[in-house]
């Protein structure tokens, strides 16, 4: 068989419209040629395939991303395709919720600009988180499709394995797969739809079974993207299949598994507001999730709002990892005083506060403040990880609660096997999502409104297939 050539990158991130934090190359991380080869860990040389890495820029979550950079990075990663001369392949790697001023559908954009270049004979298979958002532009224009099956994320791997092995198959067999999707006008948060607990749990374990039907390569189900305010923000069903027909009774299938579980779709975490959360922390080691400035959702990060009110209950031995600031860092830096909360546009209390003791590891500021413990942080960053406060020398132990920045707890946070509490704190992450501006989504979207009637209409990019 003859070398195929294919190329790898792409871009990935979530955009919240709710957020004032525009994102530009200073929030992205670019993953290049051996470190790109290293995350995707495939052995596309046995197969006899030569891979050119490109770029894989990923920011955490936030605001939208500035228009200037969008253009410039895609602009960039197209250059570099076109240098490559002629692809048998692209593996492409996305989130599927960028957000851009003026720009409709930008991964529709970004891949449509791939396919313009490769032409229509190449292969290109398409990895997303399954909070992406899918469209006619995105499914027209590619041949395979696979989304994580699990949220928390821990197939993100696995997701590529599956994105890698339907391109190798194509390649090799000579056979060009399809994609169809359906779109289901329903939209919930990670925390309402975690394929940990149900009704998503049996959903995405059907996944599997539908993979095992003739004709069909890879199903999924995406929750989409629910902070961004757009008129493509759906969930839907996504097959990848070699049989048209087959390929649409799977959609079908999904969309209707889904649609029909919706009322169940609710956070399997005790919940309610700030006060509620403070009422609630129980005697021992417990957590509370401050959900409407989680930053790995798009969250702003700095909002001192349950910090304002632990302060003023006086409750000691708390552990806030951690809010960003770069400003209050600096402060520390020179001196005990500080002021924390609310500088970067997105609402919340603004404290001025004097720390006892402080010391800095790791591009934080450990600050002591009555009995509690604030790590400022210089960058926005999740505390996902127990290895993120070994890290910082910050024994959990020695707390009788933790505040983080989350929505749904981490494996790591939720193998602590402790009582916690999801606060439904204000931010650009709301997860109060009656109660968040909805001016340009698609009506009627559960739960924005309520309704009963739903067509599931399937699609293959141009067409509508029923
Ligand atoms: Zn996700």
């Amino acid at each position: 068989m003859a070398i195929k050539k294919i190329a790898i990158g792409g871009i990935s991130t979530e955009c919240s419209t709710y957020s004032p934090l525009y994102q530009n190359e200073s929030d992205f991380v670019s993953l290049q040629g051996q470190d790109l080869l290293d995350l995707i860990d495939f052995p596309f040389d046995d197969y006899g395939i030569k891979i050119s890495p490109i770029f894989f820029n990923k920011s955490v979550p936030g605001g939208p991303i500035e228009s200037w950079y969008f253009r410039e990075t895609k602009d960039k990663f197209i250059a570099k395709l076109e240098s490559l001369g002629t692809l048998d392949g692209v593996l492409l790697i996305m989130h599927g919720a960028i957000f851009v001023d003026g720009i409709d559908d930008p991964e529709g954009e970004w891949i449509e600009a791939v396919r313009d270049v490769v032409g229509k004979d190449c292969i290109i298979s398409v990895s997303f988180d399954l909070h992406g958002q899918m469209t006619d532009k995105i499914v027209n224009n590619i041949d395979a499709f696979s989304a994580y099956r699990t949220a928390p994320h821990i197939d993100v791997e696995d997701t590529y394995r599956r994105a890698s092995i339907m391109l190798v198959d194509a390649l090799k067999n000579n056979q060009r797969p399809t994609v169809l999707w359906s779109p289901i006008p329903l939209l919930v948060s990670g925390e309402m739809s975690s394929t940990f607990v149900e009704p998503c749990k049996s959903i995405y374990k059907n996944l599997e079974l539908l993979d095992q039907r003739q004709d069909i390569i890879d199903s999924n189900l995406m929750i989409g993207y629910v902070w961004a305010d757009t008129q493509r923000a759906t969930a839907s069903a996504v097959v990848t299949c070699t049989n048209k027909k087959t390929g649409s009774e799977v959609c079908q299938i999904i969309a209707k598994l889904y649609w029909d579980s919706r009322q169940q779709l609710k956070s399997n975490m005790q919940s309610g507001n700030v006060s509620a959360a403070i009422i609630s922390i129980p005697k021992n080691f417990s957590i509370i999730a401050d959900s409407g400035d989680n930053p790995t959702a798009g969250g702003v990060g700095d909002r001192a709002d349950i910090l304002e009110a632990v302060l003023s209950k006086k409750i000691e031995h708390v552990l806030f990892a951690g809010i960003a600031s770069e400003s209050a860092y600096n402060e520390l830096q020179k001196g005990n005083k500080f002021n924390i909360g609310g500088s970067f546009g997105g609402g919340g209390p603004n404290l001025e506060l004097n720390a006892d003791e402080v010391y800095f590891e790791n591009q934080c500021a450990i600050a002591r403040v009555q009995n509690i413990t604030i790590v400022v942080c210089k960058r926005r960053r999740p505390f996902h990880y127990l290895s993120d406060f070994n890290e910082l020398r910050l024994k959990l132990k020695n707390y009788r609660l933790l505040v983080v920045k989350s929505g749904y707890l981490s494996p790591d946070l939720q193998g602590l096997s402790c009582p916690s509490f999801m606060a439904l704190s204000s931010g650009a992450v709301n997860q109060d999502l009656k109660n968040i501006e909805n001016r340009h989504r698609k009506r009627p979207t559960f739960p924005f409104q309520e309704f009963d009637e739903f067509v599931v209409e399937v699609s293959d990019g141009s067409n509508l297939l029923s």
